[in-house]
């Protein structure tokens, strides 16, 4: 039987990340065998190994964590028609039903049966992963492994930066977690005038700047509302995106958005949240974008748009370089929030046993 590393979330509570040796999965006649270049570590891994209330609800194991991928394709099914063996590629992690109320609206990222690569099945923190023939993203040759691997975050903060236009406009993007600092940089080449980005965590901040933030504000210092009005003549941000996830940021996002401003929620709540829609948003004729994945290939065009042309430069925010093996320095990184995106690097040797 052959075999690969992995890592495995091994049980159902914090931490219980290893690394196995497990089979090389079989694909189905619809799937295609990928073997992986580069990974990199996204937030919802932390919450799984972390364990929170969301992971306890999706996730079954033991199973193979991760799934921001880049690779080349080993082996394809039967049935698989727009993929051969060679094709450089990454992964769309959304796996819709295709026939839905949502997918037949032209919606499949958020299909009504949606299943999510490593999160619902066996995912990316290894050598070789399955992934439906419909995931398959083709990369373009010029983009490095790298760079192509964190496409599917990048997707993330594409879309709610550019759920409307952002040029000529001033942007805060409260959260500067990884998809809040692609934002950033998105939001710079896409013609925002200023940006503000707001995080708790300095090291967070400074990679902010570096992407092309003009302010960057720490709550636990600054007066966020008052040095954001400051800088906008009293009127507030033309669009808030907030990627927090922190009910205190999104009552503060209504308090600085600008009249008949939008505001874009990424971030996502332990808990109910408490509003003052009358004020924060009816009042002041807000939009308001739910986003959540990305437009399936819509996003992944302009994607890779940004990173082919050189438009966009996310160097900066790949901070870690780790071998599979030394992942649990990775996921402490990401755990204490000191890291933009995190690459694992699986060892190049398949194993005969
Ligand atoms: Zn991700
Ligand atoms: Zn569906």
């Amino acid at each position: 039987m052959e075999t690969m590393k992995a890592v495995v979330k091994t049980h159902p509570d914090y931490g219980h990340a290893e690394l196995r040796e497990v089979p090389v999965p079989k694909i189905t006649s619809d799937e295609v065998l990928v073997k992986i270049a580069v990974a990199s570590i996204c937030g919802s891994d932390v919450h799984i190994y972390k364990w929170n209330d969301w992971a306890a609800e999706h996730v079954r194991p033991p199973q193979i964590m991760g799934h921001e991928l880049a690779g080349d394709v080993v082996e394809v099914g039967k049935n698989v028609k727009t993929v051969k063996v060679g094709d450089y590629v990454s992964a769309e992690t959304h796996i819709p039903c295709g026939h839905c109320y949502a997918c037949r609206h032209g919606h499949p990222e958020v299909c009504m049966n949606l299943k999510i690569l490593g999160v619902d099945r066996d995912g990316a923190f290894t050598e070789y992963i399955a992934i439906p023939e419909i995931d398959v993203w083709e990369n373009d040759p010029s983009i490095p492994k790298e760079f192509a691997s964190v496409q599917e975050p990048m997707g993330n903060a594409v879309d709610t930066v550019l759920a409307e236009d952002v040029a000529g406009k001033s942007v805060a993007i409260l959260g500067a977690g990884p998809i809040g600092l692609f934002a950033v940089g998105v939001a710079r080449v896409s013609g925002a005038t200023t940006i503000f980005t707001t995080d708790l965590n300095d090291y967070r901040l400074k990679l902010a700047t570096k992407m092309g933030a003009n302010f960057v504000l720490n709550p636990s210092r600054n007066d966020v509302t008052a040095e954001i009005l400051e800088h906008t003549h009293g009127n507030g941000v033309d669009v808030v995106l907030e990627m927090s996830g922190s009910q205190k940021a999104l009552q503060q996002g209504l308090q600085i958005i600008a009249p008949a401003g939008r505001i874009s929620l990424l971030g996502v709540y332990d808990n109910d949240v408490t509003l003052n829609l009358n004020d924060g948003i009816i009042f002041k004729q807000i939009r308001v974008y739910g986003i959540t994945g990305r437009k399936i290939f819509a996003t992944w065009y302009k994607v890779a748009n940004f990173l082919s042309s050189r438009k966009l430069d996310i160097s900066p925010l790949i901070t870690h370089r780790f071998p599979l093996e030394e992942f649990q320095k990775g996921m402490d990184l990401m755990v204490e929030g000191m890291s933009g995106k995190i690459l694992l690097f699986p060892s190049p040797k398949r194993t005969k046993t």
